[in-house]
């Protein structure tokens, strides 16, 4: 086997073990443009991405890509959970979660920069975890030796936890002037961390955020989120597919019928 048939029955093989929520497209009523989560009847965001403008529109991230949903109760999220916050961490929600990231970069990192309207990203940051655990986070740990970027620090300033979008949650190292960055998050909830991390690396010199996200939270229970949940099922992972492509490639059917 040649070397690039060997990659690529690697992707192959890495692609047919990852199961997903796949996200919705933007462009359907009732999902929020930004986060893909659920939004009131009529807004194009949910109310927490609308609570993000508070950070100052140019200081938010210039995409925001969720590779699935995270439905509150599912393995998959609590693998999300599992991968950083068991003692020790689970290894198998390690190599699948790595698995994934690494897919997703392969199959949609363009369309993430398009979307973003950014060149390739030449730096990596990762947005920080609330629970302050010593070490670098679980999440740079695995990436960032595959990825091969340059890594940008990002710390919580002590004193600044909270739920809220924060200008002064987090300090970054100076990315350098103009700098793309691609930065990564396990989990979305209300989005506030990832857009804070955002406005803190733009402030510290980038030009382009462009965030990647592993799961966007979603709570069956949450009134407005239960709809969403309810049509959500776990799929194989579809490398056609990703939250950027353009509604039209996923709203309607393929006249090819393929
Ligand atoms: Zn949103
Ligand atoms: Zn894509």
């Amino acid at each position: 086997m040649s070397g690039s048939t060997t990659a690529a029955a690697t992707w192959f093989t890495l692609r047919r073990r990852t199961t997903i929520y796949p996200p919705e497209p933007a462009g359907r009523p009732g999902i929020c443009v930004v986060c893909r989560g659920p939004a009131r009847p009529g807004f194009a965001r949910c109310y927490q991405c609308a609570q993000h403008d508070l950070l100052g529109r140019g200081l938010l991230a210039d995409a925001v890509v969720p590779i699935s949903y995270a439905v509150k109760g599912t393995a998959f999220a609590a693998g999300l959970w599992r991968y950083k916050s068991w003692r020790p961490p689970d290894p198998a929600a390690r190599t699948a979660l790595l698995a994934l990231l690494l897919t997703f970069l392969h199959d949609h990192g363009r369309c993430v920069w398009r979307h973003a309207g950014m060149p390739a990203p030449g730096r990596l940051a990762v947005v920080p975890t609330g629970a302050g655990r010593p070490g670098p986070h679980p999440l740079l740990e695995l990436a960032a030796p595959y990825l091969r970027l340059p890594v940008t620090g990002l710390v919580i300033r002590p004193g600044e936890q909270g739920r809220d979008p924060n200008l002064d949650r987090f300090s970054a190292e100076r990315t350098g002037p103009g700098a793309s960055v691609l930065l990564l998050d396990d989990s979305w909830v209300s989005g506030a961390s990832a857009q804070s991390a955002a406005a803190a690396l733009k402030r510290a010199g980038a030009r382009h955020v462009g965030v990647v996200v592993l799961g966007r939270h979603v709570d069956p229970a949450d009134r407005l989120s239960a709809t969403l949940a309810a049509r959500l099922a776990p799929r194989g992972y579809d490398p056609d597919r990703c939250a950027v492509h353009l509604p039209s490639d996923t709203m309607t059917p393929d006249p090819s019928g393929s």
